[in-house]
Protein backbone atom coordinates (compact mmCIF):
# COMPACT_ATOMS: atom_id res chain seq x y z
CA UNK A 1 0.00 0.00 0.00
CA UNK A 2 1.65 3.33 -0.83
CA UNK A 3 0.84 5.94 1.80
CA UNK A 4 4.35 7.06 2.43
CA UNK A 5 3.18 11.05 0.71
CA UNK A 6 -0.04 10.84 3.30
CA UNK A 7 -0.06 13.75 5.81
CA UNK A 8 -2.73 13.59 8.38
CA UNK A 9 -3.06 12.15 12.29
CA UNK A 10 -4.21 9.18 13.77
CA UNK A 11 -5.85 8.30 17.49
CA UNK A 12 -5.13 4.72 18.59
CA UNK A 13 -7.57 4.34 21.53
CA UNK A 14 -5.80 1.79 24.04
CA UNK A 15 -1.82 1.01 24.40
CA UNK A 16 -1.82 -2.73 24.39
CA UNK A 17 -0.23 -4.89 21.94
CA UNK A 18 -2.57 -4.11 19.29
CA UNK A 19 -2.68 -0.70 19.81
CA UNK A 20 1.22 -0.69 19.33
CA UNK A 21 1.19 -2.86 16.41
CA UNK A 22 -1.23 -0.65 14.59
CA UNK A 23 0.82 2.60 15.99
CA UNK A 24 4.44 1.08 14.27
CA UNK A 25 2.14 -0.34 10.92
CA UNK A 26 0.89 3.23 10.63
CA UNK A 27 4.27 4.72 11.00
CA UNK A 28 6.26 2.28 8.78
CA UNK A 29 3.32 2.77 6.24
CA UNK A 30 2.89 6.76 6.37
CA UNK A 31 5.29 8.03 8.07
CA UNK A 32 4.88 11.85 7.94
CA UNK A 33 1.48 10.65 9.94
CA UNK A 34 1.22 11.46 13.52
CA UNK A 35 -0.10 9.27 15.64
CA UNK A 36 -1.37 9.26 18.87
CA UNK A 37 -2.12 6.12 21.74
CA UNK A 38 -4.43 7.57 24.78
CA UNK A 39 -4.73 4.87 27.55
CA UNK A 40 -6.93 5.18 30.35
CA UNK A 41 -4.28 4.26 32.37
CA UNK A 42 -0.67 6.10 32.91
CA UNK A 43 0.57 3.07 31.99
CA UNK A 44 1.20 1.74 28.73
CA UNK A 45 1.09 -2.30 27.01
CA UNK A 46 -2.56 -3.56 28.16
CA UNK A 47 -2.29 -6.81 28.76
CA UNK A 48 1.32 -7.79 28.89
CA UNK A 49 1.32 -5.25 31.91
CA UNK A 50 -2.30 -6.94 33.57
CA UNK A 51 -2.69 -9.84 31.31
CA UNK A 52 0.65 -12.07 31.10
CA UNK A 53 1.96 -13.83 33.98
CA UNK A 54 3.88 -12.54 36.27
CA UNK A 55 6.25 -15.13 35.83
CA UNK A 56 6.52 -15.06 32.19
CA UNK A 57 8.77 -11.67 32.49
CA UNK A 58 10.37 -13.28 29.04
CA UNK A 59 7.06 -12.88 27.20
CA UNK A 60 6.77 -9.19 28.51
CA UNK A 61 10.29 -8.63 26.85
CA UNK A 62 7.82 -7.63 24.05
CA UNK A 63 7.76 -3.78 25.45
CA UNK A 64 11.36 -3.95 24.49
CA UNK A 65 9.98 -3.70 20.62
CA UNK A 66 7.21 -1.01 21.68
CA UNK A 67 9.30 1.36 23.68
CA UNK A 68 10.84 2.38 20.71
CA UNK A 69 7.94 3.81 19.22
CA UNK A 70 7.71 6.32 21.63
CA UNK A 71 10.96 7.31 22.08
CA UNK A 72 12.45 7.63 18.72
CA UNK A 73 9.42 6.39 16.51
CA UNK A 74 7.46 9.91 16.78
CA UNK A 75 4.25 8.21 18.19
CA UNK A 76 2.79 10.26 21.53
CA UNK A 77 1.76 8.53 24.46
CA UNK A 78 -1.49 10.26 26.04
CA UNK A 79 -2.40 7.96 29.37
CA UNK A 80 -4.32 8.97 32.26
CA UNK A 81 -6.98 9.66 30.00
CA UNK A 82 -10.51 7.67 29.56
CA UNK A 83 -12.54 7.62 26.61
CA UNK A 84 -16.05 7.92 27.28
CA UNK A 85 -15.44 9.73 30.38
CA UNK A 86 -13.01 12.47 29.90
CA UNK A 87 -12.99 12.84 25.99
CA UNK A 88 -15.78 11.17 23.51
CA UNK A 89 -15.70 8.86 20.80
CA UNK A 90 -17.45 11.50 18.47
CA UNK A 91 -15.27 14.43 19.72
CA UNK A 92 -11.98 12.43 18.80
CA UNK A 93 -13.28 12.05 15.69
CA UNK A 94 -13.53 15.41 15.30
CA UNK A 95 -9.95 16.03 16.23
CA UNK A 96 -8.87 13.38 14.20
CA UNK A 97 -8.11 11.92 10.69
CA UNK A 98 -8.79 8.34 11.54
CA UNK A 99 -9.54 6.65 15.13
CA UNK A 100 -8.42 3.34 15.77
CA UNK A 101 -10.21 1.26 18.67
CA UNK A 102 -7.88 -1.07 20.50
CA UNK A 103 -9.14 -2.02 23.94
CA UNK A 104 -9.05 -5.52 24.09
CA UNK A 105 -11.78 -7.48 25.74
CA UNK A 106 -11.89 -6.77 29.32
CA UNK A 107 -14.50 -8.41 30.39
CA UNK A 108 -15.45 -12.31 31.84
CA UNK A 109 -17.82 -14.83 30.14
CA UNK A 110 -20.15 -15.88 32.42
CA UNK A 111 -20.84 -19.58 33.05
CA UNK A 112 -24.46 -18.59 33.86
CA UNK A 113 -24.80 -21.33 36.43
CA UNK A 114 -26.46 -20.90 39.83
CA UNK A 115 -24.18 -19.77 42.62
CA UNK A 116 -21.86 -17.50 40.50
CA UNK A 117 -23.02 -14.55 42.55
CA UNK A 118 -21.29 -15.81 45.47
CA UNK A 119 -18.10 -14.64 47.56
CA UNK A 120 -14.89 -16.44 46.41
CA UNK A 121 -16.37 -16.88 42.83
CA UNK A 122 -13.82 -15.02 40.42
CA UNK A 123 -13.64 -14.45 36.85
CA UNK A 124 -10.09 -14.76 35.00
CA UNK A 125 -10.09 -10.77 33.71
CA UNK A 126 -10.38 -9.99 37.58
CA UNK A 127 -8.23 -12.84 39.27
CA UNK A 128 -5.47 -12.04 36.65
CA UNK A 129 -6.12 -8.55 36.69
CA UNK A 130 -5.76 -8.71 40.64
CA UNK A 131 -2.55 -10.50 41.06
CA UNK A 132 -1.07 -8.49 38.05
CA UNK A 133 -1.78 -5.20 40.20
CA UNK A 134 -4.24 -4.04 37.25
CA UNK A 135 -6.01 -0.87 39.26
CA UNK A 136 -9.09 -1.55 38.34
CA UNK A 137 -8.88 -4.90 40.75
CA UNK A 138 -6.51 -3.52 43.50
CA UNK A 139 -9.73 -3.81 45.80
CA UNK A 140 -10.65 -7.66 44.99
CA UNK A 141 -8.84 -9.14 48.01
CA UNK A 142 -10.15 -12.48 46.82
CA UNK A 143 -11.42 -15.11 49.37
CA UNK A 144 -8.96 -17.84 48.78
CA UNK A 145 -9.34 -19.78 52.37
CA UNK A 146 -7.52 -22.57 50.80
CA UNK A 147 -6.71 -25.39 50.90
CA UNK A 148 -8.79 -26.55 47.03
CA UNK A 149 -9.47 -23.78 44.65
CA UNK A 150 -11.55 -25.02 41.48
CA UNK A 151 -9.99 -23.49 38.14
CA UNK A 152 -12.73 -23.74 35.08
CA UNK A 153 -11.41 -23.93 31.80
CA UNK A 154 -9.04 -25.71 29.74
CA UNK A 155 -6.84 -22.23 27.93
CA UNK A 156 -3.89 -21.13 28.64
CA UNK A 157 -5.24 -18.29 31.31
CA UNK A 158 -6.76 -21.65 33.49
CA UNK A 159 -3.22 -22.70 33.27
CA UNK A 160 -1.67 -19.20 34.04
CA UNK A 161 -4.03 -19.55 36.88
CA UNK A 162 -3.25 -22.62 38.62
CA UNK A 163 0.05 -22.29 38.11
CA UNK A 164 0.57 -18.99 40.11
CA UNK A 165 -1.91 -20.17 42.72
CA UNK A 166 0.56 -23.00 42.83
CA UNK A 167 3.82 -21.22 43.31
CA UNK A 168 5.89 -20.72 46.04
CA UNK A 169 6.98 -17.91 47.90
CA UNK A 170 10.67 -18.39 46.64
CA UNK A 171 9.53 -19.21 43.09
CA UNK A 172 7.16 -16.40 43.08
CA UNK A 173 9.60 -13.68 44.92
CA UNK A 174 11.27 -14.05 41.30
CA UNK A 175 8.27 -12.48 39.55
CA UNK A 176 6.33 -9.10 39.15
CA UNK A 177 3.27 -10.36 40.98
CA UNK A 178 1.24 -7.80 43.02
CA UNK A 179 2.45 -7.45 46.52
CA UNK A 180 -1.11 -7.82 48.13
CA UNK A 181 -1.40 -10.64 45.77
CA UNK A 182 1.77 -12.04 47.07
CA UNK A 183 0.73 -11.63 50.48
CA UNK A 184 -2.24 -13.24 50.09
CA UNK A 185 -1.17 -16.53 48.36
CA UNK A 186 1.54 -16.91 50.64
CA UNK A 187 -1.04 -16.85 53.66
CA UNK A 188 -3.11 -19.07 52.67
CA UNK A 189 -2.11 -22.65 51.48
CA UNK A 190 -3.24 -23.80 48.38
CA UNK A 191 -3.19 -27.98 48.62
CA UNK A 192 -5.70 -28.71 45.57
CA UNK A 193 -6.27 -26.94 42.34
CA UNK A 194 -8.98 -28.64 39.95
CA UNK A 195 -8.79 -27.62 36.64
CA UNK A 196 -11.57 -28.66 35.11
CA UNK A 197 -12.21 -29.12 31.22
CA UNK A 198 -15.66 -29.62 29.69
CA UNK A 199 -14.35 -31.43 27.07
CA UNK A 200 -11.07 -33.60 27.05
CA UNK A 201 -7.67 -34.08 26.47
CA UNK A 202 -7.95 -33.86 22.63
CA UNK A 203 -9.99 -30.81 22.72
CA UNK A 204 -7.72 -28.84 25.74
CA UNK A 205 -6.96 -25.10 24.04
CA UNK A 206 -3.87 -25.37 26.15
CA UNK A 207 -0.12 -24.46 24.19
CA UNK A 208 2.44 -27.46 24.91
CA UNK A 209 5.22 -24.78 26.25
CA UNK A 210 2.34 -23.50 28.77
CA UNK A 211 1.62 -27.12 29.90
CA UNK A 212 4.89 -28.20 30.13
CA UNK A 213 5.69 -25.33 32.93
CA UNK A 214 2.91 -27.61 34.77
CA UNK A 215 5.45 -30.54 35.25
CA UNK A 216 8.32 -27.75 36.38
CA UNK A 217 7.41 -26.13 39.10
CA UNK A 218 8.97 -26.50 43.08
CA UNK A 219 5.79 -27.80 45.00
CA UNK A 220 3.29 -28.62 42.99
CA UNK A 221 2.67 -31.81 41.17
CA UNK A 222 -0.14 -32.67 38.08
CA UNK A 223 -2.43 -35.22 38.72
CA UNK A 224 -3.74 -37.05 35.43
CA UNK A 225 -5.85 -40.31 35.28
CA UNK A 226 -4.31 -42.36 32.61
CA UNK A 227 -6.96 -43.77 31.59
CA UNK A 228 -8.52 -40.47 30.05
CA UNK A 229 -5.65 -40.49 27.40
CA UNK A 230 -6.11 -41.44 24.29
CA UNK A 231 -3.77 -43.37 22.39
CA UNK A 232 -3.10 -41.36 19.35
CA UNK A 233 -4.39 -38.25 17.88
CA UNK A 234 -7.05 -38.87 15.47
CA UNK A 235 -6.16 -38.55 11.77
CA UNK A 236 -9.25 -36.54 11.07
CA UNK A 237 -7.47 -33.32 12.91
CA UNK A 238 -6.01 -30.69 11.17
CA UNK A 239 -1.96 -31.06 10.90
CA UNK A 240 -0.80 -28.26 12.96
CA UNK A 241 -3.46 -28.36 15.53
CA UNK A 242 -2.31 -32.18 15.35
CA UNK A 243 1.01 -31.56 16.11
CA UNK A 244 0.09 -29.68 19.18
CA UNK A 245 -2.11 -32.05 20.48
CA UNK A 246 0.30 -34.76 19.84
CA UNK A 247 2.90 -33.11 22.23
CA UNK A 248 0.40 -32.14 24.54
CA UNK A 249 -0.25 -36.15 24.80
CA UNK A 250 3.15 -36.54 25.34
CA UNK A 251 3.41 -34.12 28.65
CA UNK A 252 0.38 -35.63 29.93
CA UNK A 253 1.78 -39.32 29.80
CA UNK A 254 4.32 -38.15 32.31
CA UNK A 255 1.98 -36.29 34.24
CA UNK A 256 0.28 -39.26 34.98
CA UNK A 257 3.45 -41.45 35.58
CA UNK A 258 3.33 -38.77 38.90
CA UNK A 259 0.57 -40.24 40.85
CA UNK A 260 2.52 -41.48 43.37
CA UNK A 261 4.41 -38.64 43.72
CA UNK A 262 1.65 -36.64 44.31
CA UNK A 263 0.12 -38.24 47.09
CA UNK A 264 2.86 -36.77 49.01
CA UNK A 265 3.31 -33.74 47.18
CA UNK A 266 2.47 -30.21 49.16
CA UNK A 267 0.61 -29.37 45.70
CA UNK A 268 -1.46 -31.18 43.58
CA UNK A 269 -2.82 -30.21 40.11
CA UNK A 270 -5.57 -32.03 39.18
CA UNK A 271 -6.52 -31.93 35.50
CA UNK A 272 -10.16 -33.22 35.75
CA UNK A 273 -11.63 -33.53 32.31
CA UNK A 274 -14.95 -34.47 30.79
CA UNK A 275 -17.04 -32.12 33.52
CA UNK A 276 -18.93 -29.42 32.85
CA UNK A 277 -19.81 -27.31 35.88
CA UNK A 278 -23.48 -27.37 36.90
CA UNK A 279 -23.57 -25.16 39.70
CA UNK A 280 -21.18 -22.97 42.48
CA UNK A 281 -22.50 -24.34 45.98
CA UNK A 282 -22.88 -22.07 49.40
CA UNK A 283 -21.82 -22.55 52.60
CA UNK A 284 -25.39 -20.46 54.04
CA UNK A 285 -23.35 -17.68 54.28
CA UNK A 286 -22.66 -16.05 50.73
CA UNK A 287 -19.72 -18.25 50.51
CA UNK A 288 -18.32 -20.61 47.80
CA UNK A 289 -18.10 -24.11 49.61
CA UNK A 290 -18.16 -26.41 46.10
CA UNK A 291 -19.17 -27.00 42.83
CA UNK A 292 -21.75 -29.53 41.35
CA UNK A 293 -20.05 -30.86 38.25
CA UNK A 294 -21.77 -32.71 35.45
CA UNK A 295 -19.46 -35.85 34.19
CA UNK A 296 -19.55 -35.65 29.92
CA UNK A 297 -18.70 -37.30 27.31
CA UNK A 298 -18.14 -36.82 23.55
CA UNK A 299 -20.48 -38.44 20.86
CA UNK A 300 -19.91 -37.79 17.24
CA UNK A 301 -17.76 -34.63 18.19
CA UNK A 302 -20.61 -32.80 20.57
CA UNK A 303 -20.60 -32.27 24.09
CA UNK A 304 -23.22 -34.74 25.51
CA UNK A 305 -24.44 -35.03 29.42
CA UNK A 306 -24.47 -38.04 31.05
CA UNK A 307 -26.65 -37.44 34.04
CA UNK A 308 -23.78 -38.10 36.48
CA UNK A 309 -23.00 -35.97 39.05
CA UNK A 310 -19.88 -35.02 41.67
CA UNK A 311 -19.22 -32.30 43.98
CA UNK A 312 -15.73 -31.08 44.47
CA UNK A 313 -15.16 -29.03 48.29
CA UNK A 314 -13.83 -26.25 47.47
CA UNK A 315 -13.57 -22.50 48.90
CA UNK A 316 -12.70 -20.44 45.41
CA UNK A 317 -13.75 -20.73 41.54
CA UNK A 318 -11.94 -18.61 39.14
CA UNK A 319 -13.47 -18.99 36.04
CA UNK A 320 -11.23 -18.95 33.13
CA UNK A 321 -13.75 -19.86 30.30
CA UNK A 322 -12.64 -16.65 27.75
CA UNK A 323 -13.22 -12.56 27.72
CA UNK A 324 -15.28 -10.32 26.03
CA UNK A 325 -15.52 -6.78 25.07
CA UNK A 326 -16.92 -4.82 27.04
CA UNK A 327 -19.40 -2.40 26.43
CA UNK A 328 -17.73 1.11 25.22
CA UNK A 329 -19.10 4.72 25.29
CA UNK A 330 -20.36 5.50 22.02
CA UNK A 331 -19.64 1.92 20.47
CA UNK A 332 -21.53 -0.41 19.27
CA UNK A 333 -21.15 -3.94 21.07
CA UNK A 334 -21.99 -7.53 18.85
CA UNK A 335 -23.66 -8.97 22.33
CA UNK A 336 -23.38 -12.31 20.44
CA UNK A 337 -19.91 -12.24 19.53
CA UNK A 338 -18.14 -10.24 22.33
CA UNK A 339 -16.93 -7.86 20.37
CA UNK A 340 -17.64 -3.73 19.03
CA UNK A 341 -19.50 -4.31 16.16
CA UNK A 342 -17.54 -4.34 13.30
CA UNK A 343 -17.36 -5.49 9.71
CA UNK A 344 -13.74 -6.37 8.91
CA UNK A 345 -12.63 -3.98 11.17
CA UNK A 346 -15.00 -1.13 10.04
CA UNK A 347 -16.85 0.26 12.68
CA UNK A 348 -17.75 3.53 10.74
CA UNK A 349 -16.37 5.77 8.27
CA UNK A 350 -12.85 6.90 9.67
CA UNK A 351 -13.30 4.62 12.80
CA UNK A 352 -11.74 1.06 12.73
CA UNK A 353 -11.28 -1.66 15.51
CA UNK A 354 -8.23 -3.81 15.58
CA UNK A 355 -7.34 -6.81 18.01
CA UNK A 356 -9.59 -9.01 20.61
CA UNK A 357 -12.08 -5.29 20.29
CA UNK A 358 -12.16 -6.53 16.47
CA UNK A 359 -12.04 -10.78 16.70
CA UNK A 360 -12.30 -11.80 19.98
CA UNK A 361 -9.63 -12.91 22.52
CA UNK A 362 -6.97 -15.76 20.65
CA UNK A 363 -3.60 -16.69 20.40
CA UNK A 364 -0.41 -15.09 21.10
CA UNK A 365 0.31 -11.42 21.59
CA UNK A 366 1.94 -11.44 17.67
CA UNK A 367 -1.15 -12.66 16.91
CA UNK A 368 -2.72 -9.15 17.08
CA UNK A 369 -0.41 -8.14 14.39
CA UNK A 370 -2.72 -9.05 11.33
CA UNK A 371 -5.79 -6.69 12.45
CA UNK A 372 -3.76 -4.14 13.50
CA UNK A 373 -1.67 -3.66 10.29
CA UNK A 374 -5.40 -3.85 8.62
CA UNK A 375 -6.62 -1.30 10.93
CA UNK A 376 -3.38 1.21 9.75
CA UNK A 377 -4.06 0.58 6.17
CA UNK A 378 -8.00 1.06 6.90
CA UNK A 379 -7.05 4.66 8.35
CA UNK A 380 -4.51 5.57 6.08
CA UNK A 381 -6.47 5.16 3.32
CA UNK A 382 -9.12 6.93 4.71
CA UNK A 383 -7.28 9.50 5.49
CA UNK A 384 -5.79 9.45 1.61
CA UNK A 385 -9.52 9.51 0.41
CA UNK A 386 -10.60 12.20 2.52
CA UNK A 387 -7.16 14.32 2.39
CA UNK A 388 -7.17 14.74 6.08
CA UNK A 389 -6.75 17.85 7.61
CA UNK A 390 -7.90 17.57 11.28
CA UNK A 391 -5.94 19.17 14.10
CA UNK A 392 -5.29 16.53 16.34
CA UNK A 393 -3.62 16.12 19.23
CA UNK A 394 -3.03 19.94 19.94
CA UNK A 395 -6.33 20.38 20.51
CA UNK A 396 -7.20 17.73 22.19
CA UNK A 397 -4.53 18.57 24.24
CA UNK A 398 -6.03 22.14 24.75
CA UNK A 399 -9.56 20.62 25.36
CA UNK A 400 -8.15 18.11 28.12
CA UNK A 401 -6.36 21.34 29.52
CA UNK A 402 -9.65 23.42 29.92
CA UNK A 403 -11.53 20.12 31.58
CA UNK A 404 -9.16 19.82 34.15
CA UNK A 405 -7.50 16.48 32.89
CA UNK A 406 -3.99 15.62 34.21
CA UNK A 407 -2.44 13.62 30.58
CA UNK A 408 0.58 11.46 31.26
CA UNK A 409 2.96 11.12 29.11
CA UNK A 410 6.13 8.63 28.07
CA UNK A 411 8.59 10.70 29.34
CA UNK A 412 5.86 10.48 32.57
CA UNK A 413 5.32 6.26 32.55
CA UNK A 414 9.30 6.08 32.28
CA UNK A 415 9.60 7.86 35.81
CA UNK A 416 6.51 5.43 36.93
CA UNK A 417 8.82 2.61 35.33
CA UNK A 418 11.97 3.20 36.84
CA UNK A 419 10.31 3.84 40.17
CA UNK A 420 8.80 0.23 40.36
CA UNK A 421 12.18 -1.49 39.26
CA UNK A 422 13.98 0.17 41.59
CA UNK A 423 11.54 -1.05 44.62
CA UNK A 424 11.79 -4.22 43.14
CA UNK A 425 15.19 -4.25 43.45
CA UNK A 426 15.63 -4.50 47.12
CA UNK A 427 13.87 -7.80 47.13
CA UNK A 428 15.23 -8.95 43.74
CA UNK A 429 11.94 -8.90 42.05
CA UNK A 430 11.74 -7.26 38.61
CA UNK A 431 9.33 -4.34 39.69
CA UNK A 432 7.26 -3.79 42.54
CA UNK A 433 4.22 -2.54 40.87
CA UNK A 434 1.95 0.48 41.70
CA UNK A 435 -1.66 -0.78 41.70
CA UNK A 436 -3.52 2.45 42.44
CA UNK A 437 -3.29 5.01 39.75
CA UNK A 438 -3.26 7.76 42.65
CA UNK A 439 -0.04 6.62 43.68
CA UNK A 440 1.60 7.09 40.19
CA UNK A 441 0.01 10.29 39.95
CA UNK A 442 1.53 11.41 43.56
CA UNK A 443 4.78 10.28 42.55
CA UNK A 444 5.02 12.26 39.09
CA UNK A 445 3.41 15.26 41.41
CA UNK A 446 6.15 14.65 43.37
CA UNK A 447 9.04 14.97 40.79
CA UNK A 448 7.57 17.70 39.21
CA UNK A 449 7.79 19.59 42.31
CA UNK A 450 11.70 18.46 42.88
CA UNK A 451 12.53 19.10 39.31
CA UNK A 452 10.92 22.80 40.07
CA UNK A 453 12.98 23.19 43.04
CA UNK A 454 16.18 21.77 41.28
CA UNK A 455 15.76 24.74 38.65
CA UNK A 456 14.90 27.26 40.93
CA UNK A 457 17.75 26.02 42.76
CA UNK A 458 19.90 26.30 39.54
CA UNK A 459 18.46 30.03 39.00
CA UNK A 460 19.36 31.15 42.58
CA UNK A 461 22.81 29.67 42.48
CA UNK A 462 23.31 31.68 38.67
CA UNK A 463 22.59 34.82 39.99
P1 LIG B 1 -9.35 -20.21 25.50
O1 LIG B 1 -8.03 -20.65 25.03
O2 LIG B 1 -10.42 -19.95 24.49
O3 LIG B 1 -9.89 -21.26 26.56
C1 LIG B 1 -11.15 -21.14 27.15
C2 LIG B 1 -11.53 -22.44 27.82
O4 LIG B 1 -12.77 -22.24 28.50
C3 LIG B 1 -11.73 -23.60 26.88
O5 LIG B 1 -11.17 -24.75 27.44
C4 LIG B 1 -13.25 -23.72 26.81
O6 LIG B 1 -13.71 -25.03 26.57
C5 LIG B 1 -13.61 -23.34 28.22
N1 LIG B 1 -15.01 -22.94 28.35
C6 LIG B 1 -15.68 -22.00 27.67
N2 LIG B 1 -16.95 -21.92 28.09
C7 LIG B 1 -17.07 -22.85 29.07
C8 LIG B 1 -18.14 -23.26 29.90
N3 LIG B 1 -19.34 -22.69 29.82
N4 LIG B 1 -17.92 -24.26 30.80
C9 LIG B 1 -16.69 -24.83 30.90
N5 LIG B 1 -15.64 -24.49 30.14
C10 LIG B 1 -15.84 -23.51 29.24
O7 LIG B 1 -9.27 -18.82 26.32
P2 LIG B 1 -8.23 -18.28 27.41
O8 LIG B 1 -7.60 -19.37 28.17
O9 LIG B 1 -8.99 -17.21 28.11
O10 LIG B 1 -7.10 -17.61 26.51
C11 LIG B 1 -7.42 -16.53 25.60
C12 LIG B 1 -6.32 -16.43 24.56
O11 LIG B 1 -5.13 -15.91 25.17
C13 LIG B 1 -5.95 -17.77 23.96
O12 LIG B 1 -5.67 -17.62 22.62
C14 LIG B 1 -4.70 -18.15 24.73
O13 LIG B 1 -3.86 -19.06 24.06
C15 LIG B 1 -4.05 -16.79 24.92
N6 LIG B 1 -3.13 -16.85 26.06
C16 LIG B 1 -1.83 -17.20 25.80
C17 LIG B 1 -0.95 -17.32 26.84
C18 LIG B 1 0.45 -17.72 26.55
O14 LIG B 1 0.83 -17.79 25.40
N7 LIG B 1 1.27 -18.02 27.56
C19 LIG B 1 -1.34 -17.10 28.15
C20 LIG B 1 -2.66 -16.75 28.39
C21 LIG B 1 -3.56 -16.64 27.32
P3 LIG B 1 -14.27 -25.47 25.13
O15 LIG B 1 -13.04 -25.64 24.31
O16 LIG B 1 -14.99 -26.71 25.41
O17 LIG B 1 -15.12 -24.33 24.64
Amino acid sequence: MGGSGVRGNVCIIGSGPAGLYCADAVRRLAPQVAVDVLDRLPTPYGLVRGGVAPDHQKTKRVVRQFEPLFTEGGVRFIGNVSVGHDVDVSELRRLYDAVIIAVGAAGDRQLGIPGEDLSGVYGSAAFVGWYNGHPDFAHLEPRVPGPAVAVVGNGNVALDVARILALTPEEAAHTDLARPAHAVLARHAVRDIYLLGRRGPLEAAFTTAELREMGELRQAVPVVDPAILPDHVPDTMPPREARRVKRNLELLRPFAARRAEAETAAVRVHFLFHRAPRAILGDGRGAVSGLLVEHTRLVDGRLSNTGVTSSLSVGTVVTCIGYRAVPFPGLPLDEQRGVIANTDGVVADGLYVCGWARHGPRGVITANRASARDAAEQAIGHITATGGGHGGGAPLEKLLAARGYRAVCFEDWQRIDAEERARGEGDGRPRDKFIHVADMLALLEENRRAAERAERRSGAGGT
